[in-house]
């Protein structure tokens, strides 16, 4: 099976918090900056996902209670 992302993680900084939930929920994606803040991985406001990462991706979508991330095909 291949790795390659099959879907992109969305981060809107506007609605984001900054409570870090995501984070907890998704470590291996989504590292916090020192205001606890999202970084997605590769630093940017969206990240390709693999299927392997794909239940943390959904995980951290759930977790977000201020719909601040979402995950596009
Ligand atoms: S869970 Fe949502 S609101 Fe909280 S830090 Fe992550 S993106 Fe921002």
């Amino acid at each position: 099976m291949s790795d390659k992302p099959k879907r992109t993680l969305h981060l809107d900084p506007i609605a984001c918090d900054g409570r870090g939930l995501c984070h907890y929920a998704a470590p291996d994606l989504i590292d916090l900056d020192e205001w606890g803040y999202p970084l997605l991985r590769d630093g940017g406001l969206t990240l390709g996902v693999t299927n392997a990462e794909l239940p943390q991706a959904r995980a951290a979508v759930e977790a977000c209670p201020m719909l601040a991330l979402h995950l596009e095909r």
